[in-house]
């Protein structure tokens, strides 16, 4: 079978489209699943690019996302059939440990992730375990539905089991285009909050408000965006920021936020190491909210409002798999809106 995969970490040239590997079997509890879209997203660049510490088995194939057709069962799957649609809640989680049995996955001691620690969705067929599939109605693609799995629960668990969002709360997000970032003003929106968006591009601030933001505010506006947003919101500040960018903006968007408000943070495409002024912290009696993913709760809870069009999965482009590196450059490059799909 066909998939793209590294041998080494490195530039995107280390991604590699092989043709001759194995097609997997699925073990008890998993099924085997033909792969038909799979989406890309930034941890697959820090996957190919490495950290110290990371240990991968090679060939190790990339991608987090997937929706497709159940291809075989294994061993006591009795839930599900073959042919059946569907798309994977990305995390695997051993089911036994106490945050497991405590209902967050996501916080599991043997925590993994399709991509990351095992193998990965950009493959012409993979196997997970059936606890992870979700079934798909007729009219949802599966580009949708890859494209929304992981953004749209890590957005979801951030904001709503996170910083516990609420009706009528002012919600900054710090960065325009990025899938987790169009997935949280959605949710912000659907929540009844208004949404401000900072953004470094004209085309990606107008696509922000066309889905639905309420004030945008250019990042290099005159007085930095920080004081803007204190304007904007007459001088109170915001209930929370979404800041996935992390050491270029922390500060900033520390200053931004009203008293009690918090922070939700999970990722940073700016730099992992912060220098944090604590007078603001305790100040302002502020909270700095981490997390990472969703529970699989929050997966179902999340993709049921996509499946009701009250959600909806924001693609910029579509790729056949052997183009990988291109879509890839483009999401390095800061060039999309939204989420780049691979179509097998
Ligand atoms: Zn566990």
């Amino acid at each position: 079978m066909k998939a793209a995969l590294i041998r080494e970490h490195g530039p995107a040239e280390k991604v590699e489209i092989a043709t001759d590997l194995p097609v997997p079997e699925p073990g008890p509890g998993e099924v085997r699943l033909r792969v038909r879209a799979a989406a890309l997203n930034y941890l697959d660049i820090w996957v190919r690019n490495g950290w110290p510490g990371i240990k991968l088995e090679y060939p190790h194939i990339l991608g987090a996302d997937a929706a497709g057709t159940i291809d075989a069962l294994g061993p006591d799957v009795t839930d599900w059939d073959a042919g059946m649609r569907v798309a994977v809640d990305p995390i695997l989680s051993c089911g036994e440990c106490e945050f497991c049995r405590a209902g967050w996955e996501n916080r599991c001691v043997r925590f993994r992730l399709l991509g990351e620690h095992v193998s990965g969705t950009f493959a012409e067929y993979i196997t997970v375990p059936a606890r992870n599939l979700i079934g798909l109605p007729d009219h949802v693609s599966f580009a949708e539905a890859a494209a929304a799995s992981l953004v749209f629960v890590t957005a979801w668990h951030s904001l709503i089991a996170r910083a516990n969002l609420r009706p009528g709360e002012t919600v900054l997000i710090i960065g325009a285009g990025g899938g987790v970032n169009t997935a949280s003003l959605q949710i912000a929106k659907l929540t009844g909050c208004t949404v401000i968006v900072v953004g470094s591009s004209e085309d990606k601030l107008a696509k922000a408000q066309a889905l639905g933001a309420d004030a945008i505010i250019p990042r290099d506006v005159e007085g930095g965006w920080s004081r803007a947003v204190y304007q904007l919101t007459a001088k109170r500040g915001v209930d929370v920021v979404v800041d996935n960018v992390g050491a270029p903006t922390i500060n900033d968007s520390l200053r931004a936020l009203a008293r009690g408000g918090r922070v939700v943070t999970v990722g940073n495409t700016g730099g992992p190491k912060v220098e944090i002024d604590n007078r603001l912290i305790f100040g302002k009696h502020l909270s700095i909210l981490g997390s990472t993913m969703g529970t699989h709760r929050d997966y179902v809870r999340v993709m049921r409002l996509l499946f009701k069009g009250r959600l909806r999965a924001v693609i910029d482009a579509a790729y056949p798999l052997d183009e990988v590196r291109a879509a890839m450059a483009r999401m390095e490059a800061g060039e999309l809106f939204g989420k780049a799909v691979l179509e097998l």
